[in-house]
């Protein structure tokens, strides 16, 4: 059982503050979701929660089962096992995908890596997901088109197995097979490993597969409103706007 808390916790870019004293626990078994308009600071949430640099910390914590991670390297984050697919997930030329999750698997398993294990592990992933397993020796995300990307971060996670998992948009630039692999990949992973689940997304499609516990909506800098799946519906309903206006912020 694991818990990430985040306390108050307020962050600038240059001078703009962009998350204002948010606060959201999360237990494994939980699949939360946050709603809200484009530029609220969802995205930065989800990368000061994983320890991006860009982002200062101006006050508040993050603990995770009781470590107060705020300060912690990501690299240091990922081996305790938070995990974020990102909305917009970036190549990198030179290092291919294969490179990338053996040095990731060596650093979580150390002596008990076993590469052939490993590998084995890779191909039957990429054929769950429907990848080419040819994408694998190339290129982190280089030439990949946008679904292709998102599947890679699911791929990813697939093979980390985290136990807090942050997926950003993993919807956005996928067609609808592809968003139905996605959906059903997402749901077999919580199924076999219980983790902490954070969604953002625009589209109701994919938390029809991924059904929510707890569902948030974010104004500027925080949540303005929590509840359960039927909050969903007032949002259809009524849009944001309204939501906001009524709440007691
Ligand atoms: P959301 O994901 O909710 O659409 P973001 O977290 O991406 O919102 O952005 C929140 C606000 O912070 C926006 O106004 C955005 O322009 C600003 N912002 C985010 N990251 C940066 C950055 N690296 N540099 C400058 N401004 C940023
Ligand atoms: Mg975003």
């Amino acid at each position: 059982m694991h818990t990430l808390k985040i306390e108050n916790l307020t962050v600038k870019i240059d001078k703009k503050i962009i998350l204002n004293k948010f606060n959201l626990v999360i237990n494994s078994g939980e699949i939360h979701t946050i709603l809200g308009p484009n530029g609220v600071g969802k995205s930065t949430l989800l990368k000061v929660i994983m320890g991006d640099k860009n982002y200062k910390i101006k006050s508040g914590k993050i603990i995770y089962d009781n470590q107060d991670i705020t300060l912690l390297e990501t690299d240091e984050r990922a081996k305790l096992g938070l995990f974020l697919a990102f909305q917009m997930p970036i190549s990198i030329e030179g290092v291919t995908n294969a490179e990338l999750l053996r040095t990731a698997m060596h650093n979580k398993e150390d002596k008990n890596f076993k590469l052939l294990e490993f590998i084995r592990n890779v191909n039957r992933e990429c054929d769950k997901l429907k990848m080419d397993k040819e994408m694998i020796h190339r290129s982190i995300n280089v030439g990949f088109s946008g679904g292709e990307r998102k599947k890679n971060e699911i791929l990813q996670m697939n093979i980390l197995k985290p136990s807090m998992i942050f997926l950003d948009e993993i919807d956005s630039g996928l067609d609808i097979d592809s968003l139905k692999i996605v959906g059903e990949a997402i749901n077999n992973y919580i199924k076999s490993e219980n983790p902490g689940v954070l969604l953002i997304t625009h589209y109701e499609r994919l938390l029809d597969t991924v059904e929510p516990t707890h569902v948030h909506i974010m104004g500027y800098g925080h949540i303005i409103k929590s509840g359960d799946r039927n909050l969903i519906n007032e949002i259809e309903e009524k849009g944001y706007e309204q939501i906001t206006m009524n709440s007691n912020e």
